[in-house]
């Protein structure tokens, strides 16, 4: 049985953050939830070193 992972489909406008659930509907919002693949938000920020980066140039 495949895993069914769900993100709540208003979590933009109703959350901070993606909310997964295992449920047809977000358990917060009670908006539709769907299959999260492929993943709409990444929680590692991959640019986040970049920025950070970018930060320590400054006075160079
Ligand atoms: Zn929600």
């Amino acid at each position: 049985m495949k895993s069914d992972i769900r993100v709540c489909d208003e979590w933009r406008e109703a959350h901070e953050r993606p909310v997964y659930t295992l449920s047809e509907t977000c358990p917060d919002c009670g908006a539709d939830a769907v299959n999260s693949a492929p993943a709409p938000y990444n929680p590692e920020d991959p640019y986040g070193e970049y920025r950070r980066a970018l930060k320590r140039r400054v006075r160079e």
